[in-house]
C-alpha cells in the first residue's frame, strides 16, 4: 500500500496527456529514488514554469513575456497570420522557419464527441485581428484529421466576408496527420503548398 503522498502525486501525473495511472506510478518511484536529482531538477523547471510563463494575449502562444516572442518580433511578415489547433503545432510550425507571419492559436478543435463548441474556442479574437485590418492572408493550419478539417471549413465560413485571403495547408499531410508528429520537411512541403479555401 503506497503512501497517500505517493497517491497524490501519482493521481497528478495520472492526467497528464500519454501518461496513465500505471506509468504515472513508475514515475513517482523513479523520482523517489532520485530525490536529490532529478526531483530536484524537475521542482525547478515546474516552478520557473508557473513563476515565468504567461499566455499571449494577442495569440494564444505561451512565451516569458506578453505580447510573446512571436507577436513582438517586428521584423515578422505583419500581414499574415497562421492559424493553429494548439501550441504545440505553433511550436513544430515555427521549427520549421518556413512560416513568417505570426500565428493564433484556438486552444483546441471543433468536436461533437468532445463537446467542444465554437465558443470554447479562441474565435472570437480571430476575427476581431481580421477585421482590425492589414492582414492579407490566413493560412489554416488544422491537423488532417476529421476534427481538424471540421474546424478549418467552420472557420473558413467565419471568415468569409473579411477582406482576407484563407489557405489552408496543402500536399503533404497524411490523412490522420497531427502537425507536430510531422518531421520537418513534410511540415514544410505541406506549408509551401498551401491552396485557397474558399
Ligand atoms: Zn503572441
Amino acid at each position: 500500500m503506497a503512501s497517500q503522498e505517493i497517491e497524490t502525486l501519482a493521481s497528478a501525473l495520472a492526467r497528464l496527456p500519454g501518461l496513465g495511472p500505471r506509468s504515472a506510478r513508475r514515475a513517482v518511484l523513479w523520482l523517489v529514488k532520485r530525490r536529490e536529482t532529478a526531483l530536484v531538477q524537475l521542482l525547478d523547471a515546474l516552478e520557473k514554469v508557473r513563476d515565468r510563463l504567461v499566455e499571449c494575449e494577442t495569440c494564444g502562444n505561451v512565451d516569458t513575456q506578453n505580447p510573446c516572442g512571436i507577436c513582438a518580433d517586428s521584423r515578422r511578415d505583419q500581414t499574415s497570420i497562421c492559424v493553429v489547433e494548439d501550441v504545440a503545432d505553433l511550436w513544430a510550425l515555427d521549427r520549421a522557419k518556413l512560416f513568417t507571419g505570426r500565428y493564433h492559436v484556438l486552444g483546441g478543435k471543433l468536436s461533437a464527441m468532445e463537446g467542444v463548441r465554437p465558443e470554447d474556442l479562441n474565435i472570437g479574437a480571430l476575427l476581431d485581428r481580421a477585421a482590425a485590418g492589414g492582414i492579407d492572408e490566413i493560412v489554416l493550419a488544422m491537423n488532417a484529421t476529421l476534427e481538424g478539417q471540421t474546424t478549418a471549413h467552420y472557420l473558413a465560413e467565419r471568415l468569409e466576408n473579411y477582406p482576407v485571403r484563407i489557405t489552408q495547408l496543402a500536399h503533404g499531410l497524411p490523412v490522420g496527420g497531427e502537425l507536430d508528429y510531422l518531421d520537418e520537411g513534410t511540415l514544410a512541403q505541406a506549408l509551401r503548398a498551401r491552396k485557397p479555401m474558399v
